[in-house]
């Protein structure tokens, strides 16, 4: 008897071999591009630690959703940069803050793109905490109503999906209710249900100016080393209404993206983080890596992993790759 029988080289032959058997695919339709928007006009203000990302008036981000819909790709997800900044976050729910001008300047323009709104309080409020502040506490309840009101002006605006990311206990009950209550019941909520106190968002700090002033966010977001609670933190949201499920890192995380796969009937996104994106580009820029096959590499295996649904700032260049 000739050993091995079964010899797995045997499919890897050749680039025509390995298609037919490979098993997870990377499609545009999986790609959700984020978008920072400013007041004004004309403005484009490259962010320094994420080089190819900029924050951008009305303008800027037409262009932007213009050539994402031209590749392909199906929705963006927007961050708004207030004018002001104060304690109650008031631009967050103000018809005209950059983010409700934003949403309907696009469905103007691109009627069939899906705009996803990101809901939270910290790049409005002058603390930079994502909820109400009171003697150094990050208040929990009282923050919901602001959430489901900054959730309902995103939808008045025209958007899609709104996306809670603040992390607050019972937000997408809150936002659902308010939504349903005021006849946006078609909406859907995409929650950041297993967001994480992670390092890795230190470049997006820069680019949304939401660094706290004060402490961290570990009150509020999860426990790095923890994964059960990423179950629990999944089940609620879902119970609540959520519609999308997201966890946020996701190469750190790819464990808890495919534990939610294996427990949960429901669109799963995962959140391609700052962090992520610009240590493949500085990588890429010292000549250390392959930057491009990193990314394309990265992208799989969060695909891999169990998530449709990828919010990453690589969105257009991996849609051009695949293109
Ligand atoms: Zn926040």
């Amino acid at each position: 008897m000739q050993y091995p029988i079964y010899r797995p080289r045997r499919m890897r032959r050749n680039e025509t071999l390995r298609r037919m058997v490979r098993e997870t695919r990377l499609s545009p339709d999986n790609l959700i591009y984020p978008l920072f928007v400013v007041h004004g006009q004309g403005v484009r203000k490259e962010i320094g630690s994420m080089p190819g990302v900029y924050q951008l008036s009305v303008d800027g981000i037409i262009e932007e959703c213009r050539e994402c819909w031209a590749l392909g790709i199906p929705a963006v997800i927007l961050f708004g940069i207030p004018k002001d900044k104060d304690p109650m976050a008031s631009e967050a729910y103000d018809p005209d803050g950059s983010v409700q001008k934003a949403v309907a300047a696009i469905k103007d323009v691109i009627p069939e793109m899906v705009v996803i709104t990101d809901v939270c309080l910290c790049e409005y409020t002058d603390h930079g905490h994502c909820g109400i502040v009171e003697n150094g506490e990050i208040l929990n309840d009282p923050t919901l109503e602001l959430l489901a009101r900054s959730a309902l002006s995103h939808a008045q605006a025209g958007a899609d999906i709104v996306a809670p990311s603040d992390m607050m206990d019972g937000r997408v009950a809150a936002i659902r209710d308010l939504l349903d209550e005021e006849g946006y019941s078609d909406t859907p909520i995409m929650a950041y249900a297993v967001k994480y106190a992670s390092a890795y968002y230190g470049p997006f700090r820069e680019a949304a100016e939401s660094t706290p002033q004060f402490g961290d966010r570990r009150s509020y977001q999860m426990d790095p080393p923890n994964a059960t609670e990423a179950l629990r933190e999944a089940a609620l949201d879902i119970e609540e209404g959520a519609d999308i499920v997201m966890v946020k890192p996701a190469l750190p995380y790819l464990d808890i993206i495919a534990a939610l796969r294996d427990r949960f009937d429901m669109p799963l996104a995962a959140y391609n983080v700052s962090g992520e994106y610009s240590m493949i580009k500085a990588g890429g820029k010292l000549g250390w890596v392959d930057s491009e096959k990193v990314m394309m590499e990265s992208l799989i295996s969060i695909r891999r992993a169990g998530a449709g649904m990828i919010l990453t700032y690589f969105a257009k260049e991996a849609a051009r790759f695949l293109g």
